[in-house]
């Protein structure tokens, strides 16, 4: 679903991803970790083009992301974003949020969009807080008013970039379980993430990146239990 290869990515002088490849399965949920710096959003961003590898290969569902050929909003419909800020619309309610996106990137009519906002609304358990504004959220359900946001597009892969960072720690788990629930269903996910419980639990694969380079990959149990790097291990030592 998701081959990308040899990515390079230079900001100036700095070089931040150093001929990275990733390989993601349909159905297969990937987990990237390293220390901060190390490319993990850079690698993200390049994956629906918010940033353009200076080299490299991406395929997505059988696109090619980086022909001039492909047209690049019509692609991106396809793959659906998380960030850590969440980045809603404050003066519109959780399910306009939703149907903005639906109206403006897929062309639906009002009330089609909103059938299919409410039907994303409800999968993140905010069945009964539609009619709510951002403001009138905790940090939590706004990351899930997102999620369904990103959702509702019916992409065939979701990215999420910390996705749970910046939430308190008791609203974390309440994000977790729609990711959970999201990899049940059958998505393609790729998470960068701190989340050691969350990734043994859901995660296929998970991967290592230092330096710009992925140094390690594996299963979870393999990566966390058994790591091959010192860096690695250094790594996961600091955060469990
Ligand atoms: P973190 O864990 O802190 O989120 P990260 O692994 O996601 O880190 P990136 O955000 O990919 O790291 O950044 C990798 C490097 O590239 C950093 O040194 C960062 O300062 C630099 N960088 C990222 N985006 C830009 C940009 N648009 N212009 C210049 N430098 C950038
Ligand atoms: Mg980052």
């Amino acid at each position: 679903m998701v081959a990308a290869h040899g990515l390079w990515k230079r900001f100036g002088a700095l070089t931040v991803l150093k001929g990275v490849d990733l390989e993601v399965a349909e159905k297969q949920l990937v987990f990237i970790i390293g220390p901060s710096g190390s490319g993990k959003s850079t690698l993200l961003r390049c994956l629906n083009r918010l940033e353009t590898p200076d080299d490299g290969a991406i395929r997505i569902d059988g696109i090619d992301l980086l022909s001039p050929k492909t047209d690049i909003n019509k692609a991106r419909q396809r793959i659906g974003m998380v960030f850590q800020s969440f980045n809603l619309y404050p003066h519109m309610t959780a399910r306009q949020n939703v149907t903005l996106a639906l109206r403006k990137v897929l062309g639906q009519g009002r009330d089609q969009a909103d059938e299919a906002a409410r039907r994303a609304l409800d999968r993140v358990g905010l069945a009964e807080r539609m009619d709510h504004f951002p403001a009138q959220l905790s940090g939590g359900q706004q990351q899930r008013v997102a999620i369904a946001r990103a959702i509702a597009l019916e992409p065939r892969v979701m990215l999420f970039d910390e996705p749970t960072s910046a939430l308190d720690p008791e609203l974390v788990g309440g994000v977790l379980s729609v990711m959970r629930e999201l990899r049940q269903s059958g998505m393609t996910m790729v998470v960068v993430s701190h989340e050691m419980a969350f990734a043994k639990a859901a995660a296929d694969r998970v991967i290592f990146m230092a330096d710009g380079e992925k140094l390690e990959e594996g299963p979870p149990a393999a990566v966390f239990e058994s790591p091959q790097h010192a860096r690695t291990r250094a790594f996961i030592g600091q955060i469990d």
